[in-house]
């Protein structure tokens, strides 16, 4: 059919490569996508520097990239509601249909789930097949840019909207593009106040941006100090997004009795929590992972659709040639989003 250009992970090992594979085949029930805009999430940059969890769970030669959005130019033969030119992204996670947990509206946690960009090969390409039912549509006059993040949007939509964060006092730990667009969907949700932490100074720039009230650097001030300062009571929601420790200690150490949080950020190590707070204080624990299929989307939708602006995170753009760049701009942190085009 024809060849492509795609970053992968031929062998086990640090680093990608650009390299020519064939233009993949569909199944039936699988559509083909040319990739406008890809992405870069921080699993893929775990899968350029080899961490641990990729050398465990990476199957080389894999595509990378699950952060999509461009046309349908061919449909399998089994799919009759979409058409080709269709401007789409998808859905990254390939549930199985069959387990407990997709049969009871779950499928994002379901047991037998393949990763697009890990498990099959991903959208760092030319072309990419999805599956059909993984689609979701995007408004024909929309920024394939906007569209290429949904992904991780929808990872902090799903952490958002399990508060009600309307006149809350909001803590948003980690200000990488997850906790930035939080700070962005607590505003849209009427949060009373929105306080953001970090360790980096640019982040903290993109927080303010994004429309935080209270933006702290988390080497100089204890978040928790501060919100307990600003508000007399302490803070009604956290919103976890950094995965370290200290953040997470710093966090709790901001809310009021009876608050909820979410955790997203994932801790490299085992964290060793006092129990008793959550106990005497009443805090409701959220674990988050991916995104509700589809709740999670149309929820997302309607926050797009009601102005929810989130550009500001979107920093950097490079194309394929230039992925290593890209990625070593990633390790460096100063960057909010990075898009990679082909
Ligand atoms: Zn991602
Ligand atoms: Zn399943």
């Amino acid at each position: 059919m024809g060849m492509m250009k795609a970053i992968r992970k031929k062998v086990a090992g640090p680093g990608l490569e650009l390299c020519e594979v064939e233009i993949p085949q569909i199944r039936g029930d699988q559509v083909l996508v040319k990739i406008e805009v890809a992405a870069i999430c921080g699993t893929d940059l775990h899968i350029y520097n080899w961490d641990q969890w990729s050398a465990n769970r990476i199957k080389p030669p894999v595509t990378a990239g699950h952060e999509f959005a461009g046309r349908i130019v061919k449909l399998g033969k089994d799919v009759t509601h979409l058409q080709e030119g269709m401007l789409v992204t998808a859905e990254g996670h390939f549930v199985c249909g069959q387990c407990y947990y997709c049969r009871t509206g779950q499928g994002h946690i379901c047991d037998d789930v393949k990763i697009l960009g890990v498990d099959v090969d991903g959208i760092f390409a030319k072309y990419a097949a999805i599956d059909a039912g993984n689609i979701w549509l995007l408004p024909e006059d929309s920024d394939p840019a906007l569209g290429a993040i949904h992904d991780p949007l929808g990872n902090a939509v799903h952490a958002a909207n399990v508060h009600c964060l309307t006149g809350q006092d909001v803590v948003i730990t980690g200000c990488g593009p997850i906790g930035l667009y939080c700070i962005a969907l607590a505003k849209q949700a009427g949060a009373r106040r929105v306080f953001a932490s970090d360790i980096n100074g640019y982040r903290l720039g993109l927080a303010k941006q994004l429309g935080a009230d209270f933006v702290v650097d988390a080497k100089e001030t204890d978040i928790a100090d501060l919100v307990k300062e600003v508000t007399g009571i302490g803070a009604d929601i956290l919103l976890e997004m950094s995965g370290s420790r200290q953040a997470f200690a710093s966090g709790l150490g901001a809310l009021r009795k009876g608050a909820g949080v979410s955790l997203l950020g994932i801790f490299s190590d085992v964290v060793n929590m006092d129990l008793d707070a959550v106990i005497f204080n009443q805090l409701t624990l959220y674990g988050i992972n991916g995104r509700r299929m589809f709740d999670t989307w149309y929820e997302m939708e309607a926050a797009l659709e009601s102005g929810l602006n989130v550009k500001p995170v979107i920093t950097h753009r490079f194309s394929f040639e230039e992925y290593e760049k890209a990625m070593e701009l990633m390790n460096s942190g100063q960057c909010g989003k990075v898009l990679l085009i082909p």
